[in-house]
């Protein structure tokens, strides 16, 4: 299997917005002939398919690789995926997805041996073996986009309980969230995750909040003017421009996403923390001095910097990496 003959594999992102393919150099991870398009979402999960692999095939065309040199094919899916990585269970986003034996699928088409896993796991397989080159151990990644996903690297494999495990997102920050400000509801139907308070999806929520409250002639205000754009990273701008009431909005959120850290810190006693996705690199001049002021006070005493925690590395490419990985 490790022939090094084989030294590629093709890799697969399904995504809910995305579908990604690219050939990967399985050494060093250089990235080649990466293709990126739009997920046909509404036309459901077959269509998705054969638009994947219309791009995959364009890659391998563009890349010029003889077949006899890639290893494998790995997928990331953007959804829950059977314990075992044979079959898709369901995706939040795409419909027909449900109980699809994708790895045969791909394995079938373009006869490679293929595996697939979830795409919070995959990202940090990517994050932990590309990033911080395959060392740290336990190792989490963890990504604040549009939601919260991340995944754990324990004794050098991805660690997912029985299947459902490290659904980073959905920790719990606030016991009562009936009587705060974050009352609404998590994508995954409970209430007071830290997705609900801090990913791109509920920081937008709270600027269209801010937003309906703020006086005319703040930086805020201003922001959203000139980007004609009230998001996640219209706060982070306005945030950089001194806005007091942006910030008291980031505070929170990046204050709550500490608490989380720190349980993770003090169930897994991690080498390493690896934050991604766009909120957490965009607004990495703001969360880390959060993080450093509130962490200390959120871990037993004497704790001590037993963790180093950075952001990502790999400019959003660790998922498609992760994916290839699974076939390394
Ligand atoms: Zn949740």
């Amino acid at each position: 299997m490790n022939d090094s003959q084989t030294d590629h594999a093709l890799a697969l992102d399904f995504g809910g917005t995305n579908l990604a393919a690219a050939i990967v150099r399985l050494a060093d991870g250089e990235l080649i002939a990466y293709r990126k398009t739009a997920t046909p979402a509404a036309a459901g999960a077959e269509a998705s398919l054969q638009r994947m692999v219309k791009i995959a095939e364009e890659s391998l065309r563009e890349s010029m690789l003889p077949m006899a040199r890639l290893r494998g094919a790995g997928i990331s899916f953007g959804g829950m995926v059977a314990p075992d990585g044979s079959r898709v269970v369901r995706s939040m986003h795409v419909k027909g997805w449900e109980d699809m034996p994708l790895p045969q699928r791909i394995s079938d088409h373009f006869h490679l041996p293929a595996a697939m896993g979830n795409d919070g796991n995959v990202a940090a397989l990517g994050e932990w073996r590309y990033g911080s080159g395959g060392q740290p151990d336990p190792f989490i990644y963890i990504q604040i986009s549009t939601g919260i996903g991340g995944g754990v690297i324990l004794n050098r494999k991805i660690f997912c309980g029985q299947g459902m495990g490290a659904e980073i997102g959905h920790l719990k920050v606030q016991f009562d969230p009936e009587h705060s400000e974050s009352s609404e509801p998590c994508a995954c139907g409970s209430r007071g995750c830290i997705e609900a308070v801090a990913a791109g999806w509920a920081l937008e929520r709270e600027a269209k909040k801010l937003a309906a409250q703020a006086d005319e002639g703040t930086l805020f205000q201003r922001v959203m003017r000139e980007t004609n754009e009230c998001s996640a990273k219209t706060l982070v701008q306005a945030v950089q421009l001194g806005d007091t009431g942006a910030k008291a909005v980031l505070d929170h959120a990046f204050t709550s996403f500490a608490l989380t850290l720190s349980d993770l810190m003090v169930l897994l006693d991690p080498q390493e923390i690896v934050l991604g996705g766009s909120v957490a690199v965009n607004a990495w001049d703001l969360l880390e001095p959060i993080l450093t002021e509130k962490l200390p006070g959120f871990l037993p005493a004497n704790w001590g910097q037993r963790t180093a925690i950075r952001s990502s590395r790999l400019k959003g490419t660790e998922t498609l990496l992760g994916a290839a990985q699974l076939v390394a």
